[in-house]
């Protein structure tokens, strides 16, 4: 329990342990790369917290699971990075995750697979596919994962982990490889809810690089597992899931509200409509942002015959569903389409915003399904859209801005896991924490 507090004298014997199983279950793929039998001190001597190949630690390779960014060291250490150096905890190890943080499996890595430490056959889930898979197979005790539209909490759901995404400024994003800036978040993946309460305490509050960063109170949770909570569950997102998550879910509200809890049932409007604004915000800013990666201040440059070239087979560089996403964002900001497209889809964000803000004026914490089914096969959703739909209860959190947390309930029959969403109103991550505890 809260390993994260763990003596001086304990890390070194925990960081041995983990070296020595890292490279028993090589397999895993979680790591792009470990540094094992590395005298860890250089990169801080506290406990090793395993960190998402998109975030900046200092001297380190980055590479956003990339070829264009191959080579790449980071200048400086994000944000968190230096919250953490100063709190007693280092970075230990690169996770794998979907190039670009684009994707719900890890499949769209241009670095291999990552198992689920569950089934072999299964995928982690994603973006953060590779953070939450270390953390599940024990191989970190904890992660930092980055969630744009559910790629924290879904691959914590499939690894039977917590995963945790802040209000949008609670936690800065200097240091954070930018996908889509007005959705990306930074958060903890652990074994328990503790942990994941520590870790936020000490990545969380303002911060001068990060324009976006909250300038707002930030007392550090204290977690308190004794409240009676006003909870909103969301009945037509529990029933468009499998039976068994549905079930899963069922069972547990029963189990609240004999425990005290108030229970109000409540629907959100057609989670589809969550999805297609989400891909048309996400990927607009996305084309903006990857317009850097131009092979002349980062990474892999291949050179050609003129800048023009150049240009063109560097960015070749970039795999299918990164190029899918930068001409999809691309379009929706062209002239003739912005109004149809990038206006409309800000107008629904709004709405979205005020459907939480609705509940919430009732509800202390709002509990939905993290994911509409466990995790599934390698290459089994081969057509993009269908990829896209595992994300369907994550994305209106992170159009809302508001926070929200992972947790495992139950497996199925497959002993696969199942996890749980609990949402919370702006910058209430304290009922977020009590809520989690309170089910865990
Ligand atoms: N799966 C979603 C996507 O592909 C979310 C990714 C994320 O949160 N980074 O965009």
């Amino acid at each position: 329990k809260d390993a994260l507090n763990l003596p001086k004298e304990e890390i070194k014997e925990l960081k041995k342990d983990i070296n020595k199983k890292a490279k028993e279950e090589k397999n895993l793929g979680g790591y792009i790369e470990q540094f094992l039998d590395t005298d860890l001190a250089e990169l801080g001597d506290g406990v090793p917290i395993a960190i998402k190949d998109n975030i900046n630690v200092k001297g380190w390779e980055i590479t956003c699971a990339s070829k264009i960014l191959k080579g790449y060291k980071a200048p400086y250490n994000a944000t968190v990075i230096d919250k953490m150096l100063e709190n007693g905890l280092s970075a230990y190890g690169r996770c794998n995750m979907d190039e670009f943080a684009m994707g719900s499996s890890t499949e769209t890595s241009q670095y291999g697979k990552t198992l689920n430490p569950h089934n072999p056959n299964r995928v982690p889930g994603g973006s953060s596919g590779g953070s939450a898979a270390v953390v599940g197979a024990n191989l970190a005790i904890a992660a930092l994962g980055s969630d744009t539209g559910g790629s924290i909490r879904q691959p914590a759901a499939f690894c039977g982990v917590v995963g945790m995404k802040p209000t949008y400024g609670r936690v800065s994003r200097y240091g954070l490889v930018a996908f889509s800036s007005s959705l990306d978040q930074i958060g903890p993946i652990t074994q328990n809810v503790e942990d994941a309460a520590i870790l936020y305490n000490i990545i969380a509050g303002y911060d001068k690089n990060d324009s976006t960063s909250a300038r707002i109170e930030n007392k550090p949770i204290v977690i308190n597992g004794d409240r009676k909570l006003k909870i909103a569950v969301i009945d037509n997102y529990i029933d468009e899931a499998d039976n068994e998550i549905k079930n899963a879910l069922l069972d547990l509200i029963k189990a609240l509200e004999k425990e005290g809890h108030t229970i109000i049932h409540k629907n959100l409007m057609n989670s589809k409509i969550d999805v297609a604004t989400y891909y048309v915000v996400a990927t607009a800013e996305a084309s903006s942002n990857l317009a850097r990666f131009d092979g002349m201040r980062y990474g892999n440059r291949i050179e050609g015959k003129d800048l023009k070239e150049t240009y063109k087979l560097t960015r070749s560089q970039f795999g299918d569903e990164v190029k899918r996403r930068i001409m999809l964002g691309t379009f929706v900001l062209s002239s003739g389409y912005y109004d149809a497209y990038y206006i409309k889809a800000q107008k629904v964000r709004h709405i979205i915003k005020n459907e939480f803000d609705k509940l919430f004026a009732e509800a202390d914490v709002i509990i939905t399904p993290v994911t509409p089914t466990t995790a599934f096969e390698f290459g089994s959703k081969k057509d993009p859209l269908e990829m896209y739909l595992s994300d369907i209860y994550t994305i209106s959190v992170n159009l809302a801005g508001v926070p929200a947390i992972s947790l495992p309930i139950a497996k199925d029959k497959e002993n696969m896991p199942i996890g749980m969403q609990i949402i919370a109103k702006h910058f209430d991550e304290q009922s977020l924490f009590d809520a989690a505890k309170i089910v865990e």
